[in-house]
C-alpha cells in the first residue's frame, strides 16, 4: 500500500514516531530530525558568535528559505516574504488593500475565523461588504454561483483553501480562473494546504497566498510565509513599514522595497527561518505529489475505520477530502474524547470557537474532534486509533 513512499525513513527521522500517535498535524506537526537539528545548530551559533555575526556567517542558510519556498509554490524567491505566522502573512497582504465604501469581498462559508474578523473590521471602518459565496451540494465553494456574483463592486476574492475544521479541499483553481478573467485579485489562505497538498500558485491562479511553518510543513513554530505575485507587489503598500520593508532617503522621504520583502520586518526569528527552509527542502525530498497521495490514502483509511466505530459520525464534506478528518461522537463532548485519547498517547485536537464559527453555525455544529494525519503516520496507527476509540466509547 505504501509503495513509492519511504515510510521507514520518515519514521526514523521523526523522533516521537514510536512514542505517540500524533494525529494533530493540522495543529502542529512533529519536526523531523533535520529540521530540529538545523534550528538547534543555528541557535548555538548565535550563542557562540553573537546574533549579528551568526546572521552574517549563515547568509546562505537564511536565503535558502526563499529558494525552497519558490520551488515549493512555483514562484520566484523574490515573491516570497518570511513572517511569523500565516495570520501575519494574511493580514500584511489584506490590510494593504485600500478599500472604499461599497466595495465587496467574496469569500466562502469555510473561511478561517481570523479572516472573517478582519472583514468585519474593514466593514466597520470603511463600509466594505463581505459576501459569502454559497457551497454546492457537496459542501465546497460553488464556483458557478461565484461566477454569477462577480461584478464591478468586487475588489477582492479571498478564500480558504482547506478549512481548519474539516476535510474539504475547495476547488480554488476554478475560482482562480474566474478571478483572472474578471481581473480581480485572488487571496488564498492555504495554511492547511501548504505542505499537505500540491500548491502551485500558477495552477491556482492566485495573486497572494499564505502558509504557516508548524502545520503540514513540519517546520518550527513562530514561522510563516507569504507569496505575492510580482505584478501586485508594487500596488500593495503594507499597512506598516520599517527599515527592512522600506529605505529612509531623507528626513522627509522614504522608498518601499520592490519585492515581497516589503511585507517583512527587520527583526526575524532567523533560527526558525533557517529551519523552515530545511523543512520545505525536506518535504520536497519526498515530493509533494507523493506526500499528498499518502496523506489522502491514510485519511481515507481513517474515515473507513471510524465508520465502523459505534456512535461515531464522520463530518467531512466535499468532493475532494484531505488529511483532516473531523468527527463527533454521540453522547460525548469532543473535549472529553480528546482527553481520553490524550491519556492513551494519542494526540488530536478539537475544532470549535472562532476558527470554524462561520461554517459550524451554518452546519449546526458546535465542536468536532479533528484527527489530522501526515505521511509519517501509518496504517497500523489508524487501526489502533479505531480500537482505542471503540474502547473509550464502549
Ligand atoms: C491555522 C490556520 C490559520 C492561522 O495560522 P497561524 O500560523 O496560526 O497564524 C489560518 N488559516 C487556516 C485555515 C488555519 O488552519
Amino acid at each position: 500500500m505504501t509503495i513509492g513512499f519511504d515510510i521507514e525513513r520518515a519514521r526514523r527521522e521523526t523522533r516521537a514516531a514510536e512514542a505517540l500517535i500524533h494525529f494533530n498535524n493540522a495543529g502542529a506537526s512533529l519536526m523531523p530530525i533535520p529540521v530540529s537539528e538545523a534550528v538547534h545548530a543555528y541557535l548555538r551559533r548565535e550563542e557562540m558568535m553573537g546574533g549579528y555575526e551568526a546572521a552574517a556567517a549563515e547568509v546562505v542558510a537564511i536565503e535558502n528559505f526563499y529558494v525552497q519556498a519558490g520551488r515549493l509554490l512555483n514562484c520566484e524567491p523574490a515573491e516570497i516574504a518570511f513572517v511569523d505566522s500565516a495570520s501575519r502573512a494574511w493580514t500584511m497582504a489584506f490590510y494593504s488593500f485600500q478599500f472604499e465604501p461599497g466595495d465587496r469581498i467574496l469569500t466562502t462559508w469555510s473561511e478561517y475565523g481570523s479572516n472573517v474578523i478582519a472583514y468585519n473590521q474593514q466593514k466597520e471602518r470603511y463600509g466594505v461588504e463581505t459576501v459569502f459565496v454559497p457551497d454546492d451540494e457537496q459542501g465546497q465553494v460553488d464556483v458557478a454561483a461565484l461566477r454569477g456574483m462577480v461584478d464591478e463592486r468586487v475588489k477582492l476574492i479571498s478564500m480558504t483553501h482547506i478549512p481548519t475544521g474539516g476535510g474539504t479541499v475547495n476547488p480554488l483553481a476554478a475560482v482562480g480562473a474566474v478571478a483572472k478573467e474578471a481581473g480581480i485579485p485572488f487571496l488564498v489562505d492555504s495554511c492547511q494546504g501548504v505542505g499537505q497538498i500540491m500548491v502551485d500558485v500558477e495552477a491556482l491562479g492566485c495573486d497572494i497566498l499564505c502558509g504557516t511553518g508548524r502545520k503540514y510543513l513540519r517546520g518550527p513554530r513562530g514561522t510563516g510565509l507569504l507569496y505575492v505575485r510580482q505584478s501586485l507587489v508594487e500596488k500593495l503598500e503594507p499597512p506598516m513599514l520599517d527599515l527592512r520593508s522600506a529605505t529612509l532617503l531623507a528626513a522627509t522621504a522614504y522608498e518601499v522595497r520592490g519585492d515581497a520583502k516589503r511585507f517583512e520586518m527587520w527583526e526575524q526569528y532567523l533560527a526558525g527561518k533557517v529551519g523552515l527552509g530545511v523543512a520545505i527542502e525536506y518535504a520536497l525530498s519526498y515530493g509533494m505529489e507523493a506526500i499528498q497521495a499518502r496523506i489522502y490514502q491514510l485519511a481515507a483509511a481513517l474515515r473507513a475505520v471510524l465508520a465502523g466505530v459505534p456512535r461515531v459520525v464522520v463530518m467531512d464534506e466535499g468532493a475532494e477530502l484531505c488529511g483532516i478528518v473531523t468527527f463527533r461522537v454521540d453522547g460525548w463532548t469532543s473535549e472529553a474524547i480528546q482527553a481520553e485519547l490524550g491519556g492513551r498517547g494519542v494526540n488530536v485536537s478539537v475544532s470549535s470557537g472562532s476558527g470554524s464559527l462561520v461554517a459550524f453555525q451554518k452546519r449546526g455544529v458546535e465542536a468536532l474532534v479533528r484527527a489530522s494525519v501526515h505521511y509519517y503516520n501509518t496504517e497500523a496507527e489508524v487501526v489502533r486509533f479505531g480500537e482505542l476509540l471503540a474502547e473509550i466509547v464502549g
